[in-house]
């Protein structure tokens, strides 16, 4: 099992969720703005294509390499990353800046490459890291939800131990045993 999560004190409005594949986070943060509809989660730019269900604007806003490239060249992206050695995802900088700028808490889920650049261009941002309770629960998680076939399976769990070997940086840790206790201790951190 993982240790115990360690929280420093302190807060943010700019709430960064990151944790490795299949431990939850879109669960988390969906829980979490149903909870608290005060608080923005942040709607991601990215370059694959929409899954069936997922709506344009809602679940991301779905662009081409033309766009995403535009995006940032022209500094409008807070960050971004390509993700899984695949598609690019990033975080498009004014939705989230209007909602600080209204005193709202934002939310981004986004992966470790990109809590990173946040770290770096917002350091009052908190960064949380979401833990699966352990490792083989993770392991069960993501075979549970059999969206993945056994190689991208074993690319997910590979970038999995890479992202938990850097959870030492991030502010806080909580490990995802229970969604709604997981989402409240998340929802906890902002304002
Ligand atoms: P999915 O394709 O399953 O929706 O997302 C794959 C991964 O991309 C997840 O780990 C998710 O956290 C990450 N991701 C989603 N949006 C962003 C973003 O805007 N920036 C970064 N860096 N990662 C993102």
């Amino acid at each position: 099992r993982f240790p115990e999560p360690v929280a420093r004190p302190g807060r943010s409005r700019l709430l960064v969720l990151a944790g490795p594949t299949a431990v939850g986070k879109g669960t988390v943060a969906a829980q979490i703005r149903a909870e608290h509809p005060d608080i923005m989660l942040s709607v991601s730019a990215t370059t694959r294509a929409p899954r069936p269900g997922e709506v344009e604007g809602e679940h991301y806003f779905f662009v081409d390499d033309a766009e995403f490239d535009r995006l940032i060249d022209a500094g409008e992206l807070l960050e971004h990353a390509t993700v899984h050695n695949k598609y690019r995802y990033g975080t498009p900088r004014g939705p989230v800046d209007a909602a600080l700028a209204e005193g709202r808490t934002v939310l981004l889920e986004i992966d470790l490459q990109g809590a990173r650049q946040v770290r770096a261009a917002e350091p009052s941002a908190a960064l949380v890291f979401l833990l699966p309770p352990s490792w083989d629960e993770l392991v069960h998680r993501l075979v549970g939800r059999g969206t993945e076939g056994d190689e991208e399976r074993a690319r997910r769990l590979k970038t999995a131990r890479v992202e938990l070997a850097a959870q030492n940086e991030f502010d806080f840790r909580v490990v995802n045993e229970d969604v709604a206790s997981a989402a409240a201790e998340v929802a906890a951190l902002a304002h």
